[in-house]
């Protein structure tokens, strides 16, 4: 069966580009009817953020990417956290160690910084020299045992070209001479991530590493790792990296793209963002744009991820978000912005009863891609006081649009039914025959009197919604 995993360090925020891989080995899981693991990389304990590792798995949760086996849950080869796993690590090191693969180095940060500038300064690619390396037996026990701190490197065979398998980029190859001897166990004695790595996917029996490209220059270094212990490798697929829309590498701190949790927070639908994840370097092929996750699921592989980078396209994002909005049924959509102006401290008017948030979302919903936006949109009826905006200044200094509002105002007065759409269609055909005046002359003044803008949904319902006493309260406010 296919084994796949995602392996976050727990550094920082869950983001895009780590969720796009999350997803894509899922996926990849899911359609070959295999089990998808998370595990959590923490072994670079100076860069570990606390809560971090629990917001990946809201992350997830939320998106509705669920694994199978993971730090949380546990399963067939826990423990699923590396740092919990350093006495499994310390076997493999100390087999290397035995056969003279991997030896201590007690060089210093000092001296390998100070090889590192004479490489530098010689226009060489650094690496390390192998000074240790030629330690007697002797020299490396007495050493040892005297307490100096030393990091395990792995001894790196010279001269060999070390060619990546990848199931998206083809044969990569690679240079021994470029690599060096690299360091597989820290003075501290927690191994590297590049050892660290090959260990856990050959005990947990991953057959697929599906990772972010950044990490293709690394598998040369973890195939080595691979042979010195006679394992077969997985197969690799490194996916083509998120560019922004100037064709650079895409920034965690791009102003476009938010941390997963803030997408949740606004109130975007996770379909949604899974859809725009799920094309970011792959694609099904044809014209479709929308998929449900379990189509995705059904149409998912590698061999139609691309190569070249993938661009996080804000626009499309948008629009794709928008698409799932706006086809929600209204009452989820009223109860998600229910949240949302609960949150933001907003309260409901004291007309406002049984469907009237309903209704007033409905007025937005279609041009919505989160729940949130809903703050901005619907202002109009949340404060009390109109704001006019320039174009709805000019227009209500005009006499004859004055006279329009003065006589839908008087109608209003005298009012006396329900307080409806049509009662206010009645209205306005009153005040066309009073005035003689039709179309935009006749609405016009009176939303950009009653809202402030020459712009908004469908004017008889908002006036409608607005109830009585706001509507006669604007309009004489504007015309004072
Ligand atoms: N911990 C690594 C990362 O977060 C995982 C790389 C891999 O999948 O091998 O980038």
């Amino acid at each position: 069966t296919v084994r796949v995993r995602f392996a976050p360090s727990p550094t920082g925020h869950l983001h895009i580009g780590s969720v796009r891989t999350a997803l894509f080995n899922f996926l990849f899981a899911r359609h070959h009817g295999g089990e998808f693991i998370l595990r959590l990389e923490d072994t670079d304990t100076n860069r570990n953020v606390a809560g971090a590792d629990v917001q990946f798995l809201d992350g997830f949760r939320w998106l509705g990417i669920k694994w199978d086996e993971g730090f949380d849950v546990g399963g067939p080869y826990a423990p699923y956290r590396c740092m919990e796993r350093l006495d499994i690590y310390r076997q493999y090191v100390d087999r290397l160690l035995a056969t003279g693969k991997a030896y201590p180095c007690f060089c210093t940060d000092a001296d390998l910084a100070a090889e590192r500038e004479l490489a530098e300064r010689e226009g060489k690619v650094p690496r390390y020299s192998g000074h240790c390396l030629h330690l007697s037996e002797a020299e490396r026990k007495a050493r040892m045992a005297s307490g100096e701190p030393f990091s395990i490197r792995f001894t790196v065979e010279p001269g060999r070209e070390l060619v990546v398998h990848d199931m998206i980029r083809g044969d990569v190859s690679f240079q021994s001479d470029d690599i060096g001897d690299f360091v597989i166990v820290k003075s501290n004695g927690i191994p590297t991530y590049n050892f660290q790595v090959v260990i856990d996917d050959v005990e947990m029996r991953i057959t697929h590493v599906i990772r972010a490209e950044e990490h293709l220059s690394n598998t040369p270094r973890q195939l080595l790792v691979y042979e010195a212990f006679g394992f077969d490798p997985p197969v690799f697929a490194h996916l083509p990296i998120v560019l922004d829309e100037q064709r650079k590498k895409l920034s965690k701190r791009d102003p476009h793209v938010l941390p997963i949790s803030t997408y949740e927070s606004l109130g975007y639908l996770p379909e949604a963002l899974i859809n725009f994840l799920a094309l970011l370097g792959w694609s099904p092929g044809g014209e479709q744009e929308l998929f449900t996750v379990d189509e995705l699921c059904q149409l998912f592989d590698l061999d139609r991820v691309g190569k070249s980078g993938a661009v996080f396209d804000v626009e499309k994002l948008n629009w794709m978000a928008n698409q799932y909005f706006k086809a929600l049924p209204i009452a989820q959509a009223a109860q998600m912005v229910g949240d949302q102006l609960e949150r933001a401290g907003i309260e409901l008017p004291p007309h406002a009863s049984g469907a009237w948030l309903e209704d007033v979302v409905s007025l937005y919903q279609d041009g919505m891609r989160c729940a949130h936006d809903f703050i901005e949109l619907s202002k109009t009826f949340f404060q009390r006081q109109v704001e006019w905006d320039d174009e709805a200044q000019t227009l209500l200094r005009d006499p004859s649009a004055r006279s329009v509002v003065e006589a839908y105002l008087a109608y209003s007065r005298a009012s006396e039914g329900d307080w409806t759409p049509e009662s206010s269609r009645e209205r306005f055909k009153r005040v066309q025959a009073e005035l003689g005046v039709k179309g935009r002359q006749l609405f016009m003044p009176v939303r950009a009197a009653l809202t402030g803008e020459l712009h908004g949904p469908d004017l008889q319902k908002t006036i409608a919604l607005l109830s009585r006493e706001i509507v006669i309260e604007r309009l004489s406010a504007a015309l004072a």
